[in-house]
Protein backbone atom coordinates (compact mmCIF):
# COMPACT_ATOMS: atom_id res chain seq x y z
CA UNK A 1 0.00 0.00 0.00
CA UNK A 2 0.92 3.18 -1.09
CA UNK A 3 1.83 5.83 1.77
CA UNK A 4 0.19 9.26 1.13
CA UNK A 5 1.70 11.63 3.20
CA UNK A 6 -0.27 14.75 3.90
CA UNK A 7 0.95 18.28 3.82
CA UNK A 8 0.03 21.43 2.99
CA UNK A 9 2.27 23.96 0.98
CA UNK A 10 1.31 27.71 1.38
CA UNK A 11 2.64 30.78 -0.62
CA UNK A 12 3.69 33.57 1.65
CA UNK A 13 5.48 36.20 -0.90
CA UNK A 14 6.84 35.01 -4.17
CA UNK A 15 9.81 33.65 -2.89
CA UNK A 16 8.68 32.62 0.20
CA UNK A 17 6.82 29.36 1.09
CA UNK A 18 5.50 27.84 4.22
CA UNK A 19 5.37 24.06 4.79
CA UNK A 20 3.04 22.83 7.49
CA UNK A 21 5.59 19.98 8.64
CA UNK A 22 2.87 18.77 11.21
CA UNK A 23 4.28 16.06 13.54
CA UNK A 24 1.64 13.34 14.13
CA UNK A 25 -0.96 15.66 12.17
CA UNK A 26 -0.43 18.04 14.57
CA UNK A 27 -1.35 21.22 12.12
CA UNK A 28 -0.32 24.65 12.59
CA UNK A 29 2.38 24.35 14.93
CA UNK A 30 5.11 23.49 13.14
CA UNK A 31 6.32 25.45 10.15
CA UNK A 32 9.41 25.10 7.64
CA UNK A 33 9.91 28.02 5.52
CA UNK A 34 11.15 27.61 1.71
CA UNK A 35 12.66 30.60 0.56
CA UNK A 36 13.74 30.30 -3.35
CA UNK A 37 16.08 32.38 -5.34
CA UNK A 38 18.03 30.82 -7.98
CA UNK A 39 19.11 28.08 -5.73
CA UNK A 40 17.34 27.34 -2.50
CA UNK A 41 17.10 27.67 1.27
CA UNK A 42 15.14 26.16 4.12
CA UNK A 43 14.76 28.12 7.65
CA UNK A 44 13.87 25.42 10.34
CA UNK A 45 13.13 21.65 9.92
CA UNK A 46 11.32 20.72 12.07
CA UNK A 47 11.54 17.50 14.16
CA UNK A 48 13.29 14.74 12.77
CA UNK A 49 9.83 12.62 12.34
CA UNK A 50 8.44 15.53 9.95
CA UNK A 51 11.19 15.01 7.43
CA UNK A 52 9.03 13.12 4.82
CA UNK A 53 6.80 15.70 5.01
CA UNK A 54 8.97 18.82 4.33
CA UNK A 55 10.79 16.78 1.57
CA UNK A 56 6.70 16.33 -0.14
CA UNK A 57 6.34 19.71 0.66
CA UNK A 58 9.85 20.53 -1.85
CA UNK A 59 8.55 17.99 -4.56
CA UNK A 60 5.27 20.01 -4.66
CA UNK A 61 7.00 23.13 -4.84
CA UNK A 62 9.38 21.51 -8.30
CA UNK A 63 12.28 22.06 -5.85
CA UNK A 64 15.00 19.96 -7.24
CA UNK A 65 16.85 18.30 -3.68
CA UNK A 66 20.24 19.40 -5.94
CA UNK A 67 19.40 22.84 -5.57
CA UNK A 68 19.13 23.02 -1.89
CA UNK A 69 22.36 25.47 -0.63
CA UNK A 70 21.61 26.22 2.89
CA UNK A 71 19.39 24.50 6.18
CA UNK A 72 19.56 27.07 8.41
CA UNK A 73 18.03 26.72 11.92
CA UNK A 74 17.26 29.25 14.50
CA UNK A 75 18.63 26.63 17.44
CA UNK A 76 18.05 22.96 17.97
CA UNK A 77 15.54 21.99 20.66
CA UNK A 78 13.64 19.29 18.39
CA UNK A 79 10.92 20.94 16.94
CA UNK A 80 13.25 23.35 14.90
CA UNK A 81 16.49 21.56 14.24
CA UNK A 82 15.81 17.76 14.84
CA UNK A 83 15.59 16.69 11.71
CA UNK A 84 18.60 18.34 10.11
CA UNK A 85 20.30 15.26 10.02
CA UNK A 86 17.71 13.53 8.45
CA UNK A 87 17.14 15.89 6.05
CA UNK A 88 20.73 16.42 5.00
CA UNK A 89 21.17 12.84 3.87
CA UNK A 90 18.52 13.86 1.29
CA UNK A 91 20.33 17.01 -0.16
CA UNK A 92 23.62 16.36 -1.87
CA UNK A 93 24.74 19.92 -1.61
CA UNK A 94 23.39 21.65 1.59
CA UNK A 95 24.99 23.60 3.79
CA UNK A 96 23.50 23.53 7.50
CA UNK A 97 23.68 26.79 9.40
CA UNK A 98 23.60 26.70 13.14
CA UNK A 99 24.96 28.73 15.52
CA UNK A 100 28.41 27.63 16.65
CA UNK A 101 27.80 26.71 19.83
CA UNK A 102 25.00 24.10 19.07
CA UNK A 103 27.57 22.41 16.38
CA UNK A 104 28.60 19.84 18.36
CA UNK A 105 24.90 18.73 19.11
CA UNK A 106 24.51 18.26 15.57
CA UNK A 107 27.77 16.00 15.09
CA UNK A 108 26.67 14.15 18.26
CA UNK A 109 22.99 14.43 18.95
CA UNK A 110 23.12 11.65 21.80
CA UNK A 111 23.27 14.34 24.97
CA UNK A 112 20.71 16.77 23.03
CA UNK A 113 18.60 13.35 22.55
CA UNK A 114 18.16 12.06 26.17
CA UNK A 115 17.95 15.58 27.71
CA UNK A 116 14.89 15.97 25.27
CA UNK A 117 13.25 13.05 26.73
CA UNK A 118 14.07 14.04 30.64
CA UNK A 119 13.01 17.37 29.64
CA UNK A 120 9.93 16.95 27.19
CA UNK A 121 8.69 13.55 28.32
CA UNK A 122 7.94 10.31 26.47
CA UNK A 123 5.52 11.69 24.78
CA UNK A 124 6.08 14.34 23.04
CA UNK A 125 9.57 12.79 21.94
CA UNK A 126 7.97 10.17 20.35
CA UNK A 127 6.19 12.14 18.56
CA UNK A 128 9.27 14.19 17.09
CA UNK A 129 11.71 11.12 17.36
CA UNK A 130 15.38 10.85 17.90
CA UNK A 131 17.79 13.18 15.49
CA UNK A 132 20.04 11.81 12.99
CA UNK A 133 23.80 13.09 13.30
CA UNK A 134 25.03 15.44 10.59
CA UNK A 135 28.19 15.12 8.89
CA UNK A 136 30.68 18.03 10.70
CA UNK A 137 31.88 18.88 6.87
CA UNK A 138 28.31 19.60 6.13
CA UNK A 139 28.21 22.88 9.06
CA UNK A 140 28.77 26.25 9.20
CA UNK A 141 29.24 27.67 12.42
CA UNK A 142 27.28 30.46 12.16
CA UNK A 143 28.30 34.51 13.50
CA UNK A 144 26.09 36.83 13.73
CA UNK A 145 26.42 38.95 10.85
CA UNK A 146 27.04 35.76 8.35
CA UNK A 147 25.16 36.46 5.02
CA UNK A 148 24.24 33.81 2.80
CA UNK A 149 22.98 34.04 -0.58
CA UNK A 150 20.92 32.15 -3.02
CA UNK A 151 20.57 34.20 -6.08
CA UNK A 152 17.67 36.75 -7.08
CA UNK A 153 18.56 38.98 -4.17
CA UNK A 154 17.03 36.62 -1.61
CA UNK A 155 19.65 36.21 1.34
CA UNK A 156 19.15 35.66 5.00
CA UNK A 157 21.43 37.53 7.51
CA UNK A 158 22.50 36.12 10.83
CA UNK A 159 21.26 37.99 13.67
CA UNK A 160 22.47 36.25 17.09
CA UNK A 161 19.12 36.24 19.50
CA UNK A 162 19.95 34.43 23.11
CA UNK A 163 18.17 34.63 25.68
CA UNK A 164 15.35 31.57 24.31
CA UNK A 165 18.70 29.13 24.68
CA UNK A 166 21.85 29.94 24.34
CA UNK A 167 22.78 29.00 21.28
CA UNK A 168 19.38 30.81 19.56
CA UNK A 169 19.73 32.84 16.32
CA UNK A 170 17.42 34.59 14.19
CA UNK A 171 17.41 35.17 10.30
CA UNK A 172 16.49 38.40 8.55
CA UNK A 173 16.13 38.17 5.00
CA UNK A 174 17.00 41.06 3.02
CA UNK A 175 14.57 41.23 -0.37
CA UNK A 176 11.24 40.61 1.83
CA UNK A 177 12.66 42.40 4.88
CA UNK A 178 10.37 39.98 7.38
CA UNK A 179 12.13 37.89 9.77
CA UNK A 180 12.69 34.55 11.46
CA UNK A 181 13.07 34.95 15.11
CA UNK A 182 12.41 30.88 15.93
CA UNK A 183 11.66 31.31 19.79
CA UNK A 184 12.90 34.99 20.21
CA UNK A 185 9.74 36.28 19.56
CA UNK A 186 7.54 33.58 21.35
CA UNK A 187 4.73 31.23 20.10
CA UNK A 188 2.54 32.45 17.85
CA UNK A 189 -1.40 30.90 17.96
CA UNK A 190 -2.57 31.96 14.95
CA UNK A 191 -5.77 30.73 15.13
CA UNK A 192 -6.26 33.20 17.70
CA UNK A 193 -3.78 36.03 16.90
CA UNK A 194 -2.40 35.74 20.25
CA UNK A 195 1.71 35.25 21.37
CA UNK A 196 2.54 32.93 24.27
CA UNK A 197 6.00 33.36 26.24
CA UNK A 198 8.34 30.47 25.23
CA UNK A 199 10.92 30.87 27.85
CA UNK A 200 11.87 27.63 29.45
CA UNK A 201 15.06 26.99 31.62
CA UNK A 202 17.77 28.31 31.42
CA UNK A 203 16.08 31.35 30.06
CA UNK A 204 17.82 34.62 30.02
CA UNK A 205 15.53 38.30 30.54
CA UNK A 206 18.58 40.16 29.85
CA UNK A 207 19.44 38.32 26.81
CA UNK A 208 16.03 38.20 25.64
CA UNK A 209 15.51 41.96 26.06
CA UNK A 210 18.88 42.91 24.16
CA UNK A 211 17.66 40.33 21.25
CA UNK A 212 14.41 41.83 20.92
CA UNK A 213 15.80 45.30 20.31
CA UNK A 214 18.39 43.60 18.13
CA UNK A 215 15.11 42.63 15.79
CA UNK A 216 12.89 45.82 16.82
CA UNK A 217 16.32 47.71 15.11
CA UNK A 218 16.01 46.04 11.98
CA UNK A 219 12.34 47.32 11.73
CA UNK A 220 10.98 43.99 9.41
CA UNK A 221 8.06 43.91 7.63
CA UNK A 222 6.80 40.72 8.97
CA UNK A 223 7.52 37.71 11.24
CA UNK A 224 7.67 34.27 10.00
CA UNK A 225 7.53 32.38 13.25
CA UNK A 226 8.26 28.51 13.82
CA UNK A 227 5.24 28.51 16.02
CA UNK A 228 3.44 28.95 13.52
CA UNK A 229 3.13 30.79 10.12
CA UNK A 230 3.30 34.61 9.01
CA UNK A 231 2.42 37.60 10.97
CA UNK A 232 2.43 41.27 9.83
CA UNK A 233 2.49 44.68 12.55
CA UNK A 234 6.04 42.66 13.66
CA UNK A 235 7.32 45.53 15.49
CA UNK A 236 4.66 45.89 17.52
CA UNK A 237 4.34 42.43 17.93
CA UNK A 238 8.14 42.16 19.04
CA UNK A 239 7.33 45.23 21.60
CA UNK A 240 4.49 43.44 23.04
CA UNK A 241 6.34 40.42 23.52
CA UNK A 242 9.35 42.34 25.39
CA UNK A 243 6.60 44.05 27.76
CA UNK A 244 5.04 39.89 28.65
CA UNK A 245 8.26 38.89 29.24
CA UNK A 246 9.14 41.11 31.85
CA UNK A 247 5.48 41.01 33.11
CA UNK A 248 5.97 37.23 33.54
CA UNK A 249 9.46 37.69 35.59
CA UNK A 250 8.05 40.49 37.49
CA UNK A 251 5.24 38.22 39.02
CA UNK A 252 7.69 35.05 39.71
CA UNK A 253 9.84 37.82 41.55
CA UNK A 254 7.18 39.06 43.51
CA UNK A 255 6.07 35.85 44.42
CA UNK A 256 9.55 34.35 45.32
CA UNK A 257 9.57 36.97 47.32
CA UNK A 258 6.63 36.30 48.97
CA UNK A 259 7.23 32.68 49.61
CA UNK A 260 4.50 31.68 46.77
CA UNK A 261 3.74 28.25 45.40
CA UNK A 262 4.88 27.46 41.72
CA UNK A 263 1.11 27.24 41.20
CA UNK A 264 0.41 30.58 42.54
CA UNK A 265 3.01 32.39 40.81
CA UNK A 266 1.63 30.90 37.19
CA UNK A 267 -1.82 31.26 38.01
CA UNK A 268 -1.21 35.14 38.72
CA UNK A 269 0.53 35.01 35.63
CA UNK A 270 -2.32 33.47 34.16
CA UNK A 271 -4.97 36.39 35.60
CA UNK A 272 -2.20 38.79 34.68
CA UNK A 273 -0.94 38.44 31.53
CA UNK A 274 -4.25 39.03 29.05
CA UNK A 275 -2.73 37.08 26.06
CA UNK A 276 -2.16 34.19 28.46
CA UNK A 277 -5.65 34.51 29.50
CA UNK A 278 -6.95 34.74 26.02
CA UNK A 279 -4.83 31.62 25.21
CA UNK A 280 -5.87 29.44 28.11
CA UNK A 281 -8.36 27.35 26.57
CA UNK A 282 -6.62 26.85 23.58
CA UNK A 283 -3.09 26.19 25.11
CA UNK A 284 -4.84 23.68 27.53
CA UNK A 285 -6.25 21.37 24.61
CA UNK A 286 -2.93 21.29 22.39
CA UNK A 287 -1.09 18.18 23.01
CA UNK A 288 2.31 19.83 23.22
CA UNK A 289 1.35 23.50 24.78
CA UNK A 290 -0.69 21.91 26.85
CA UNK A 291 1.28 19.22 28.41
CA UNK A 292 4.59 20.34 29.96
CA UNK A 293 5.44 23.38 27.28
CA UNK A 294 3.57 25.92 29.07
CA UNK A 295 4.48 25.42 33.15
CA UNK A 296 8.37 25.39 31.44
CA UNK A 297 7.84 28.71 30.47
CA UNK A 298 6.65 29.45 33.87
CA UNK A 299 9.58 27.34 35.56
CA UNK A 300 12.30 29.30 33.28
CA UNK A 301 11.01 33.01 34.56
CA UNK A 302 10.86 31.72 37.99
CA UNK A 303 14.31 30.14 38.00
CA UNK A 304 15.70 33.46 36.19
CA UNK A 305 13.89 35.57 38.76
CA UNK A 306 15.55 33.27 41.80
CA UNK A 307 18.93 33.89 40.11
CA UNK A 308 19.10 37.58 39.01
CA UNK A 309 15.85 38.96 40.44
CA UNK A 310 14.01 41.48 38.27
CA UNK A 311 16.35 42.84 36.37
CA UNK A 312 13.88 44.16 33.74
CA UNK A 313 14.22 48.29 32.64
CA UNK A 314 11.18 49.93 34.41
ZN1 LIG B 1 13.12 26.19 21.53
Amino acid sequence: MAVHVEMSVTRLEDHIFLVDVSPGELHNFIASYVLKGKRVAIVETGPASSVPKLLSGLKKLNVSLEDVAYVAVTHIHLDHGGGVGTLVKNLPKAKVIVHRVAVPHLVNPEKLWQQSKEVLGKEITELYRDPEPVPPERIIAAMDGMTFDVGNDVRLRVVETLGHASHHQSYYETFSGGIFPGDAAGIYLKDIDVVVPTTPPPFRLDASLASLEKLIALNPTALYYSHFGKATGAVEKLRAYANQLKLWVSIADHGLRNKQSFEAIRDKILESDESVRKAVKYVKAHPVLGGVVFDHSVQGALKFAEKYGDVSPK
